[in-house]
């Protein structure tokens, strides 16, 4: 089914895995391609093992289904000026969404009016400034939601932009001062030919066997690591684990010795939110009114709103871009593929009437399964309560870097995205490259 992940089933690059290289990095997402060019780029040896039968991990391009290159995964590069992909990415003719991005929300089944826009606007632009203002005086434990403006008639379209779309999670959920930290400005680019094939082009020519699933990781000899699995044993100086919290905390790797409390503990402070995406692709000529690039939204009642946000037609491609996220999202990911088009298609039909099953076709559609894939177990991570400092303690080298951990929930400033995700497996690198002899 289109969206799932590789299975894997021993196959690797070209050639098995090598054993005794220098450094052994365990996962080739982000982190782990941008760990591997490093180490590399240093003259020392490296070894990647990926479950999957592709790399990208949360960074995926389906160009099949649609006839269209489509990110399953990551969509922007966010804050483009200090991206670190922002300059790789020079050749894929990157497009600033910002200069374009239009907005249709509706209310009551129909388009808000200029002076709804206006308060709806103007509700957003209170947001930020009313969390940053209770910062100083916020008590450690304080939550996102804690200081959120509420009342207001757009209030909770706000929270829930904020909350379950953005972030992925509920603002109540989320630690008030990593919320902030990690916030995140333009310029927003996108790429036509997408972010996975930005990555996957990044990660040609590694050292990666793919199918490779680590199970048990050793790391107390002071010679090295050694990691096992299906692949057999590997043994290495160092180890960089660039895998999603999410799948450390349901023991997706063994660690002997067992990590230090601190590390174990910032694992599980680092959850992952969900995030779906959705490709629904035109039936004819019908574009709903709506200009290439236009944001689809509604106003919500409450934050937790079962709701769905689209991108129509990015780049004139005949299809849309619908996005549901929070505990909507772990809802429909249980219910399955065919409950995520209805609601999708419901969703539509608030605004479209039966002109949306018209304009779109319901066979075909594309989906993305982050939340029911074992080797992502969710979208990306926001950070519990009072936890704000679990980012840095995950980063830090273990065993004088005999073992780093890196990936997106490892950066306290830009978590959640590609570009964190690959200056951690740098920072990681180093950290690694420095326990060598
Ligand atoms: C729907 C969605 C939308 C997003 N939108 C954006 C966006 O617009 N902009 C943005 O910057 N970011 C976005 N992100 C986040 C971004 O995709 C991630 O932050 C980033 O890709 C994470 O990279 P990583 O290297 O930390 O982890 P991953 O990409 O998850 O890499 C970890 C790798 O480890 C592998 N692995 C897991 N278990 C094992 C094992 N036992 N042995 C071997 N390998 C294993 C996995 O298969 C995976 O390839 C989005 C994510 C999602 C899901």
């Amino acid at each position: 089914m289109a969206g799932r992940p590789g299975s894997g089933g021993g196959a690797t690059d070209g050639a098995a895995p090598v054993s005794d290289p220098d450094i052994l990095v365990i996962g080739a997402g982000a982190a782990g391609i941008a760990a591997a060019r490093a180490v590399l780029a240093a003259g020392r040896s490296v070894q990647v093992l990926e479950a999957r039968d592709r790399p990208g991990g949360r960074a995926w391009t389906d160009t099949a289904t649609l006839d269209a290159p489509f990110d399953l995964g990551a969509t922007w590069l966010h804050q483009a000026g200090e991206n670190p992909l922002t300059a790789l990415a020079a050749k894929a003719e990157p497009f600033d969404h910002d200069a374009v991005r239009r907005h249709v929300c509706l209310l009551d089944g129909r388009r808000a009016t200029a002076a709804e826009m206006a308060a709806y606007d103007a509700a957003y632009a209170a947001f930020h400034p009313r969390l940053e203002a209770a910062l100083a005086a916020a008590p450690p434990e304080a939550t996102a939601a804690d200081y959120a403006p509420r009342g207001g008639f757009w209030d909770a379209t706000v929270a829930h932009w904020e909350g379950p779309v953005i972030a992925a999670a509920p603002l109540a959920a989320m630690d008030l001062r990593d919320f902030l930290a990690t916030q995140l400005g333009g310029p927003n680019l996108l790429l036509p030919g997408g972010i996975g094939a930005l990555l996957a082009g990044l990660a040609a020519g590694l050292p990666i066997a793919y199918g490779a699933v680590a199970e048990r990781l050793r790391w107390g000899e002071a010679g090295g690591v050694v990691a096992e699995g299906g692949f057999g044993r590997i043994a290495a100086r160092a180890a960089i684990v660039t895998l999603p919290t999410a799948v450390l905390a349901a023991g997706g790797l063994r660690f002997e010795p067992a990590l230090p409390a601190g590390t174990e503990q910032a694992i599980h402070d680092l959850p992952l939110g969900l995030l779906t995406k959705l490709g629904l692709r035109a039936a004819g000529d019908d574009r709903l009114d709506l200009e290439p690039f236009t944001g689809l939204e509604r106003h919500v009642a409450r934050e937790e709103e079962e709701a769905m946000t689209f991108i129509a037609w990015p780049f004139g491609r005949d299809h849309l871009m619908g996005f549901v996220g929070g505990g909507a999202a772990w809802a429909l990911a249980e219910e399955g593929e065919a409950a995520l088009a209805d609601f999708a298609f419901a969703e539509l039909r608030r605004a479209y009437g039966a002109r949306a099953d018209r304009a779109l076709r319901r066979e075909g559609v594309l989906a993305s399964h982050w939340g029911t894939d074992p080797f992502a177990r969710g979208a990306y991570s926001y950070a519990r309560p009072g936890r704000a400092m679990a980012r840095r303690m995950l980063a830090a080298p273990l065993a004088e870097g005999r073992l780093c951990f890196a990936g997106e929930a490892c950066h306290p400033r830009f978590a959640g995205t590609v570009g964190g995700a690959w200056e951690t497996g740098e920072a990681a690198a180093r950290s690694a490259l420095e326990a060598l002899p």
